[in-house]
């Protein structure tokens, strides 16, 4: 052995003297599974050397129990092992698809989605280098383990390794509550921070903080107690009415025939349009489901992120006005899971949940909810508030559909840099299930026209999903930290019956269906058409109002305000102050600070990223 080896005046043999070389490969088998990534992410400039730093430390925390117990040692670094090993594929996994380090929000959206998703995002992300890869992250520490040898030392040396281990990996905590005299429950935030960037902890600490958030959330969401909006007032309080909300899921506006898409993937809507409002500058201000619609369906914004739990919800608003609330949903609510989206529809009075599959690959069309909504729409009361919540043509697309809306299979117009096998399938299947979704929201339209009922459906995504969009970027699905038009350019329609019309006068000119506007703001769009007001009720929030003030349409995460980007500098720089012309709107003057950059000039009306190969 090459380790220094100390001379013990005990007399054990040889083999029992503590050694530094068997001690330090214990050590890199546990530093292992944080230091690879922590290593890649700051030697790529991701992040800085604070990773690398706390997993030195924590890595340390493994030897505790192997000292211990110094019999079974080889037994506890194998179950650790296989610990860390499995969560650090969660990180490699991530970094290896978004190059990026593995964050708090991102454990959010990990257990807000169930398996079957996660097994899907695998399936469309897998490459065949993955494979190597994995083979080769897995043997190192195998052959590691398999080499280790007793550290050896007598008791009282291990026992003092262990204290001093003990009080590195716990020094973060000891610094704040002995030195610096402050509270213990700073102490363990901070221990908690220094802990996080290290395998497992990063999945034990993001869960903790999840199911605060969502017992959290739904504390408050159900609150019964809330207090109510004052001086709420229904200019259609006396008129029997019925308002239906269709919300569809990760639709890219811009691969929608109605939105000048080259494919005709929208004949039914765009048969219907003149009977429709349509919108064509609506962004989602998040690329996920429940960040996305806590800000569209409460007063919340990438501002003030939180009011959804404060105010109440469109859901409590619409009760308080007098409506029996409904909420049907295609979506995946396993009884035995509770997701925040399911704490948000436990707000409605009543539930239809229809899709209890455990797999989202089974095919579960949208369809199965013209039964329920035809129901519903037959129900006696004379308010009612109708939310459909689809499955719409989020991923894997090709379940999204049945047979008969294979239509686009061939290759002939596909944009030039669509060319890779797997490619062309995953762009055709995605055209495909916008197809089957125009055919299910139109049906929507069309049953709420036959039932001759007054009132209005509107339909929005909750983001939007990028499939192949760019020739500079080949990717499929959403990511916060790399955003493009295609994940966040959301389809913004309003159907009205002519009853409603004649009661509910708005003038929503030309130059109104094109102004920018973010779906957190959709909540007094929604207000303002239902008629309902309340004191502190913004027009200047609400699209269909001639008083709609052209705001920061902001997007990024709300938890760094720092981060936060308007859509037009992000999306539009050059196109904001150089493309002149008929086709461009121009905006009244910003009401919004400096911090985000004030956008001057004009902006386009249907921006030149189209896809026209
Ligand atoms: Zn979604």
């Amino acid at each position: 052995m090459l380790g220094v080896e100390y001379p013990n005046s005990t007399g054990i043999n040889g083999k029992d003297r503590f050694s530094l070389t068997r001690f330090l490969a214990w050590f890199l088998f546990f530093f292992y599974f944080s230091g690879v990534h922590q290593t890649i992410i700051y030697s790529s400039g991701i992040a800085g050397f604070f990773g690398i730093t706390q997993a030195l430390v924590m890595s340390l925390l493994w030897l505790v129990p192997v000292m211990l117990f110094p019999a079974r040692g080889k037994l506890i670094a194998g179950i650790a092992g296989v610990v860390l090993w499995t969560s650090s594929l969660f990180s490699m996994g991530y970094l290896a698809l978004y190059h990026q380090d593995f964050s708090q929000s991102v454990i959010f959206i990990m257990f807000e989605s169930n398996w079957a998703e996660s097994s899907e995002f695998l399936h469309s992300y897998f490459a065949w280098w993955m494979l190597p890869a994995l083979a080769v992250y897995t043997l190192i520490p195998w052959l590691i383990w398999r080499r280790l040898q007793p550290i050896g030392g007598t008791p009282v040396t291990r026992l003092l390794l262990t204290f001093t281990i003990c009080l590195a990996v716990c020094w973060p905590m000891l610094d704040r509550v002995i030195i610096n005299k402050e509270s213990l429950a700073n102490g363990f935030s901070e221990q908690v921070n220094s802990m996080e960037p290290v395998a497992p902890w990063q999945l034990v600490m993001g869960y903790v903080k999840y199911s605060q958030a969502l017992s959290n959330a739904e504390n408050r969401l159900l609150a019964s107690d809330k207090p109510p909006l004052e001086g709420l007032v229904d200019s259609n309080a006396d008129t029997p009415s019925t308002l239906v909300l269709v919300i569809g899921e990760s639709t890219n506006s811009r691969r929608m025939g109605i939105y000048s898409y080259y494919r005709d993937t929208t004949p039914r809507l765009a048969a219907m349009s003149d009977d429709l409002l349509v919108f064509d500058q609506v962004y989602a201000s998040r690329p996920y489901t429940v960040e996305s619609l806590e800000q569209a369906l409460s007063f919340a914004d990438q501002l003030q992120p939180k009011l959804h739990l404060e105010k109440p919800t469109l859901v409590d608003v619409m009760k308080q006005a007098g409506y029996r609330t409904y909420w049907i949903t295609n979506q995946q609510t396993q009884t035995q899971r509770n997701t925040l989206l399911t704490t948000f529809s436990k707000q409605a009075d009543e539930q239809v949940y229809l899709n209890n599959n455990r797999s989202q690959n089974s095919a579960q069309y949208d369809e199965v909810v013209f039964r329920p909504f035809a129901d519903l729409l037959n129900r006696s009361e004379s308010k009612k508030f109708i939310l459909v919540h689809l499955i719409g043509t989020h991923r894997a697309y090709r379940y999204r559909y049945p047979d008969t809306f294979k239509i686009f299979n061939d290759n002939e117009d596909l944009p030039p840099w669509v060319r890779k096998k797997r490619h062309r399938r995953e762009y055709n299947e995605f055209d495909n299930s916008i197809v089957y979704n125009d055919f299910v929201v139109a049906s929507l339209i069309e049953q709420m026209k036959k039932s001759g009922q007054n009132g209005y459906l509107v339909y929005f995504a909750d983001h939007g999903e990028e499939v192949y969009d760019y020739p500079n970027r080949l990717f499929a699905g959403r990511n916060e930290a790399a955003p493009t038009p295609a994940m966040y350019s959301v389809p913004f329609l309003v159907w009205r019956s002519e009853s409603w019309k004649r009661n509910n006068r708005i003038d929503v000119s030309h130059d109104m269906t094109h102004s920018m506007y973010s779906l957190s703001d959709f909540f007094h769009t929604w207000m303002d058409m239902a008629g309902i007001r309340f004191s502190g009720f913004d027009p200047g929030k609400s699209i269909i109002s001639p008083l709609y003030t052209h705001g920061p349409v902001l997007i990024g995460n709300p938890a760094k305000p720092e981060a936060l980007v308007d859509v037009r500098q992000k999306f539009f720089p050059t196109a904001a102050t150089t493309l002149p012309g008929p086709e461009v709107l121009r905006s009244s003057t910003p009401g919004y600070g400096p911090e985000y950059g004030v956008v001057t000039g004009t902006v386009p009306v249907r921006d030149r990223w189209m896809l026209h190969p």
